[in-house]
């Protein structure tokens, strides 16, 4: 059934709230890294849906998956134990080492989940004190109210009234900002393992160490939100594996799912031992074909080379970039990590001038805040599709520069 409307655009204006500033192009088919429009146009898709299409578009195993579950139920609520739920979460705690896992819908609720079971778990241990969650400037954590509180951007809560109390935010990889922060009355240290939103910007290896060494020296808990940077982006299963961290509670979302709605958070049995019937839930959460595909997700993320692909592609993309950057003076530097790459842009090409010319191209990329062009490719592109992006990027580098 072909999926398109005479002028998309428009009736989307019309119809949906004006949340968005959207593209004017009407996509009607995804196959693999590929997307295809109305008029029959080929677009290399570095979008991947915000790095929710983990592995691309109409993947067979996920398809698979989902087909069989719809043949069971599609729902049947959290008053009932089912089977995708336990397969999926049985699957992550021996991916991850994790003890026990909380199914919600999207990052923001997986956020809230994490912040929520934080401090439900010092109240429960008679630490009424510890509220206080540490976060970073320029951070993203979702748009629902304590997500937002957590989230680094000052300009995304304004005129949202009252904001949950108790969130500070000190600057992106600044250690003695944090160490000045946290005491004995801190709750959780919660960060982005790399901060994609706020300028793909990873972390030094002294803020590792900062953290984790206050995580000790403190108690408080650490929290890492791998709702972009997890499900193999960074080339680990989840990103902070990587630099050498040990979060207590973990957000995922995004790729998880593999384009169904699905978020999780991953906790250490301290933390579920201080958890009680009715402290949390949802009525989605943990939906039976959400889960079946991120069962099939997980499986084939964990699949011996899958990952070893992330990091190849990840190089031939980085030393790709890298050449660009040498080549076009308004590219001032590589970002990123993994599969989630871009270039930071002086003043004087504003990157939304990139990504247009690259979707005129037929290249489809993301802005980062901080004027950072970004990349997010499906986990399973191939290094001919890699190529195709670099040469597709230099034309659009060009065309923006005339
Ligand atoms: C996208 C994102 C979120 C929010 O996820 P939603 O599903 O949009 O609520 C939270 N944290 C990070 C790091 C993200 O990239």
């Amino acid at each position: 059934m072909a999926q398109f409307l005479d002028n998309f655009l428009e009736q989307d204006k019309e119809n949906i709230a004006p949340l968005y500033g959207k593209a004017d192009v009407e996509f009607v088919k995804g196959e693999g890294s590929y997307l295809f429009d109305s008029k029959g146009n080929k677009f290399l898709d570095f979008v991947a849906g915000i790095a929710v299409n983990a592995l691309g578009y109409q993947n067979a195993g996920i398809k698979q998956a989902v087909i069989e579950q719809l043949n069971h139920f599609n729902h049947i609520s959290n008053l009932f134990p089912n089977y995708p739920q336990i397969e999926l979460a049985k699957a992550l705690r021996e991916v991850t080492g994790f003890d026990k896992v909380f199914f919600c819908n999207s990052g923001t609720e997986a956020n809230e989940g994490c912040i929520k079971m934080a401090r439900k778990y010092f109240n429960r241990k008679g630490e009424t004190n510890r509220q206080k969650i540490i976060t970073f400037v320029n951070s993203f954590h979702g748009r629902t109210y304590a997500a937002l509180s957590a989230t680094g951007q000052p300009a995304l809560r304004e005129g949202f009234g009252n904001m949950p109390g108790d969130f500070v935010h000190v600057a992106w990889n600044d250690v003695a900002a944090l160490k000045a922060e946290v005491n004995a009355d801190t709750c959780a240290i919660m960060f982005e393992s790399l901060a994609a939103e706020g300028g793909v910007m990873t972390l030094s290896k002294e803020m590792v160490e900062t953290i984790n060494s206050l995580q000790k020296e403190f108690g408080c808990l650490v929290i890492v939100d791998e709702v972009q940077a997890g499900t193999g982006r960074l080339g680990t299963f989840l990103g902070f594996e990587k630099y050498g961290l040990n979060p207590d509670l973990v957000s995922m979302a995004k790729g998880i799912g593999g384009g169904l709605p699905l978020g999780v958070v991953l906790m250490r049995q301290a933390i579920a031992d201080q958890l009680k019937a009715g402290d949390h839930g949802t009525t989605f959460g943990g939906n039976p074909l959400a889960c079946a595909a991120g069962l099939s997700v997980v499986k084939q993320v964990c699949a011996t080379g899958f990952l070893d692909n992330v990091k190849a592609r990840s190089e031939q993309l980085k030393a790709g970039l890298k050449a660009l950057v040498a080549k076009y003076s308004f590219a001032k530097e590589v970002r990123g990590d993994g599969l989630i790459l871009g270039i930071a842009l002086d003043e004087s090409m504003p990157v939304g001038n990139v990504v247009a010319a690259a979707r005129n191209e037929k290249l489809m990329v993301l802005s980062a805040k901080g004027n950072v062009l970004r990349m997010l490719p499906p986990l399973n592109v191939s290094e001919a599709e890699c190529t195709e992006a670099l040469a597709k990027l230099d034309v659009a580098l060009a065309m923006a520069a005339k």
